[in-house]
């Protein structure tokens, strides 16, 4: 009803009961589900039906969850698909290396139905704002980053930033709270046909956190995947 054509999610889950509980909900709620019930099968699902997000089972046969979104973060075609990862209580230290590998979110199993969706709605709300054109400016606490000036602030003091430095920062702010891939960033602020390594990413992050030390702890390092800039609205 919020939109005009419906969102379509990916339900990767193997336990069935689980899997058309889920699906009951969103239908209900207006969303198109389809249900993988293995890791292979629903990473070929993702690349066939292009879901608008994935809900992602932690626990799976033959590859959990945890390389399945490992998978989605590396190819370029998928590396922004939003991911919600399900959980068992017992897993918390699995939950925090699902975030750290590219989880937008995640829900610990049991969980209520109408909770899950209200998460699945949030979820499509805080990133709709990578979907967004660019804007003319960010704001992030004492930082504002001006593109038409092509200025970065902090409390009004100007900041030397490099072209690329420049760039890299419009990315992270532009998708805050996302995890992007380093190849994601190179092809952003490099381009396609740069030659160099993505080594090149890690040391312009080096530079623009002791260029701007609010940013050396806004500035995650995901595992083996890239960076994320933290929300500066979320709990964690
Ligand atoms: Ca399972």
């Amino acid at each position: 009803m919020s939109s005009p054509t419906p969102k379509k999610i990916l339900i990767i889950e193997d336990e069935p009961e689980i899997a058309q509980l889920v699906k009951l909900y969103l239908e209900k709620d207006g969303f198109r589900t389809t249900i993988a019930k293995t890791g292979p099968e629903g990473l070929k699902m993702v690349k066939a039906d292009r879901p608008d997000m994935v809900i992602l089972d932690l626990m799976l046969p033959e590859m959990d969850g945890l390389e399945i979104c490992k998978k989605i973060r590396i190819a370029p075609d998928t590396a922004l698909l939003p991911v919600l990862m399900l959980t068992a209580k017992a897993e918390e230290s699995d939950t925090i290396i699902g975030l750290e590998l590219g989880a937008d979110d995640y829900v610990s199993k049991p969980f209520s139905p109408k909770v899950l969706v209200t998460r699945v709605k949030a979820l499509f709300r805080r990133l709709q704002r990578s979907d967004e054109p660019k804007h003319s400016s960010y704001a992030y606490g004492s930082l504002l980053l001006d593109l038409s000036r092509h200025e970065a602030l902090i409390d009004g003091e100007e900041i030397l930033l490099t072209a690329k430095e420049f760039g890299l920062l419009e990315q992270l702010l532009h998708h805050t709270g996302r995890v992007l891939t380093r190849d994601v960033l190179l092809n952003a602020v490099w381009g396609y046909d740069y030659y160099g390594t993505t080594r090149t990413v890690d040391v312009h992050i080096r530079r623009l956190k002791l260029k701007i030390p609010l940013l050396d702890d806004a500035i995650i390092s995901v595992k083996s995947l890239g960076y994320k800039l933290k929300d500066r609205n979320a709990s964690d």
